[in-house]
């Protein structure tokens, strides 16, 4: 579903992304981890679009994610994408934030955009929130308004950006059950995330990225129980 071929990315000189090279299979759930500042937002954003390597090539469903034009809409219309703070339009309501992109990318109508926003809100349980606005809403729930707007989409590929570090500790648990619970539909996941024993359940596979580069990458148990690099053990170790 996503293929990255020797991408590289620096700001101003500082070399972000060192050469990544990645294929992901439809329906394959990966999680992605490592310390601040490695990249892994980068490699995401690069992934959906939102940023450009400058040199490397991003394939998703085996078209290349071309700078410019409709492949690139058509491309990024499959994927969903969660980010850390929730990215809410904060003058539309929680049933207009989700309604948005179905009718003016997806080209719905009205009614039957909310039908589907209806039922998408539901399924992340927060269906009595429709009428509110982002300011009246907690953070955990402004997080699931958010998961709804990327699943009325429909994506094939969901793209999340620690989408449990902004949220108060007793609302993590229940976050990442709810995208547990979604990753069982078959849509094809990357998740960056801290959280370790949601990427061992999460995960089919487990990416290490330090410094710009993917440095080991294998199921749960191999990546986590026996690391190979000192870089991946010590990580870990902060982790505790
Ligand atoms: P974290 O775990 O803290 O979210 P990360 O692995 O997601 O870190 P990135 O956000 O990808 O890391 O950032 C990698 C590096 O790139 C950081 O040093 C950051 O300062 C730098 N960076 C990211 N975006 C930009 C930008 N638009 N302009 C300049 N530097 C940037
Ligand atoms: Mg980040």
């Amino acid at each position: 579903a996503i293929e990255l071929r020797g991408l590289r990315l620096a700001f101003s000189a500082n070399p972000i992304l060192s050469g990544i090279d990645l294929s992901v299979a439809a329906g394959e759930r990966l999680a992605l981890i490592g310390p601040s500042g490695s990249g892994k937002s980068t490699l995401l954003r690069c992934v959906n679009g939102l940023e450009r390597p400058d040199e490397g090539e991003v394939f998703i469903f085996g078209e290349p994610l071309a700078r410019q034009g409709r492949s690139r809409v058509q491309a990024r219309r499959r994927m969903g994408m969660i980010f850390q703070h929730f990215n809410l339009y904060s003058m539309k309501t929680v049933l207009e934030n989700v309604t948005l992109a179905p009718i003016a990318v997806g080209g719905l109508k009205k009614t039957e955009a909310e039908r589907i926003a209806r039922t998408c809100l539901g399924r992340v349980d927060v269906s009595t929130l429709a009428d509110k606005y982002p300011f009246q809403i907690s953070g955990g729930q402004q997080q699931r308004v958010a998961i709804a707007r990327a699943l009325a989409m429909q994506p094939e590929i969901l793209l999340l950006d620690e989408p449990t570090s902004a949220l108060d500790p007793e609302l993590v648990q229940s976050m990442l059950e709810l995208i547990q619970s979604l990753a069982g539909d078959g849509m094809t996941i990357l998740c960056v995330t801290h959280e370790i024993n949601f990427a061992r359940r999460l995960a089919d596979r487990i990416l290490f990225m330090a410094e710009g580069r993917i440095l080991e990458s294998g199921r749960p148990d191999e990546l986590l129980d026996r690391p190979r690099s000192e870089r991946l053990k010590s990580f870990l170790a902060t982790l505790g």
